[in-house]
């Protein structure tokens, strides 16, 4: 079987090595070669906007996935006339834009922070004042990641520097959740629909980035994960959804809140790869290619910590004898770039909690 993959970074060299080790040949497309993919499968450097190109080198594929929603969805759009693209245009569409990802989850009964879209910044301030909210965060509505792209903002005075630094572009602006906890629920569904869920994730981000993954989470109440995987359930199915989602939500006391949700393999489920019975980056292949899918159940208590532009000392790291090393390959390891990870699982909580004080250490 085949697998064509838009994107060749860490997420599709990662399905790629669980695609090959299945038998299962992937071919990726990425404008520059030398990318994390590139040393272990099939790359082309075209841009995503060559969809003659792409059309050509995808031939003979059995479906076709991405690993990132910032693509071009006239490309995806075209490409889906002629392949079985998985998960499908609709999530993508969704998701490429901040504003419409809030619409629909509201749309369905998902609860979202309070929202106010606007054109551009200077439309936002032109707003009358008592539309306006802080704090607050306001998010570019597309192309941002990794924190890049959001400003934390505490009262109107905090727009016009922005406005003035950083241009014209359509915005959002969210209340600022001061949330207790930030979680993710990573599941997967068939294309029967079919959904099996891994154990919620409890996410530790800074400035925007995501730094570590618990999973299980340290505490959850059960009416809060049944609310997490509801909500997903809800999304999932009101797109048709095959593949692997990966759905982000701010927990305060009994409330959930809504976050974003990414249509494609996450950092937040990396551990998964040790830690879970078939890894998120397995399933989202069988489940673009038709195959049944796999367990999703923990194998214990699992971490995981993001190399941020850091080696880390290979050697220190896996000493720590239930440690694994994942390695991006990236040219390019400077500033907070996510160039690698580290998971470790353990038998209990206290187990894992020790484990990871002495990681910490060692991924700085
Ligand atoms: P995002 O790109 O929307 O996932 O945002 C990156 C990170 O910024 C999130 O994981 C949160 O830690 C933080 N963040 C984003 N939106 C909000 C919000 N409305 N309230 C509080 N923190 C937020």
């Amino acid at each position: 079987m085949k697998l064509g993959i838009l994107g060749g970074g860490q997420l599709a060299r990662m399905m790629s090595l669980s695609a090959h080790a299945m038998g299962i040949e992937t071919r990726c497309i990425e404008p520059s070669l030398g990318c994390p993919a590139g040393q272990l499968t099939s790359v082309r450097a075209y841009s995503y906007d060559d969809v003659s190109s792409i059309e050509k080198y995808f031939e003979g594929v059995d479906a076709i996935t991405y690993e990132f929603e910032n693509i071009n969805l006239e490309t995806v759009r075209t490409l889906s006339e002629k392949f079985t693209v998985r998960p499908s245009v609709q999530a993508l569409e969704v998701t490429s834009n901040r504003i419409r990802e809030k619409n629909f989850c509201k749309s369905i009964g998902v609860p979202v922070p309070r929202f106010i879209g606007a054109s551009s910044i200077k439309d936002l301030i032109s707003l009358r004042v008592d539309k306006l909210f802080f704090p607050s965060i306001l998010k570019r509505t597309s192309g941002g990641y990794d924190g890049k792209g959001q400003w934390r903002l505490n009262s109107i005075s905090d727009l016009e520097p922005i406005a003035l630094a950083e241009g014209n572009f359509e915005v959002i602006l969210e209340d600022f959740i001061s949330f207790d906890t930030e979680y993710s629920c990573v599941a997967v569904r068939d294309v029967n629909g079919k959904i099996s869920y891994y154990d919620i994730c409890e996410n530790t981000h800074e400035s925007g980035i995501l730094k570590e993954t618990l999973s299980p989470p340290r505490h959850i109440s059960a009416s809060t994960e049944t609310m997490l995987k509801d909500y997903t359930k809800q999304i999932m199915e009101a797109l048709n959804y095959v593949g692997v989602i990966a759905v982000e939500y701010f927990v305060k006391g009994d409330a959930v809140y809504f976050n974003e949700f990414a249509p494609r393999v996450h950092n937040t489920a990396h551990w998964t790869i040790e830690g879970a019975e078939c890894s998120q980056f397995e399933n989202h292949v069988r489940a673009c290619l038709d195959l049944p899918i796999g367990g999703t159940r923990n194998k214990g208590k699992s971490f995981m910590c993001n190399l941020l532009g850091k080696k880390g000392d290979i050697k220190k790291i896996l000493a720590e004898n239930t440690a694994h090393y994942h390695w991006y390959g990236k040219a390019d390891v400077s500033g907070r770039r996510k160039v690698g990870h580290v998971t470790s699982v353990h038998s209990t909580n206290e187990e894992r909690e020790a484990a990871l004080v002495r990681m910490r250490k060692l991924v700085l």
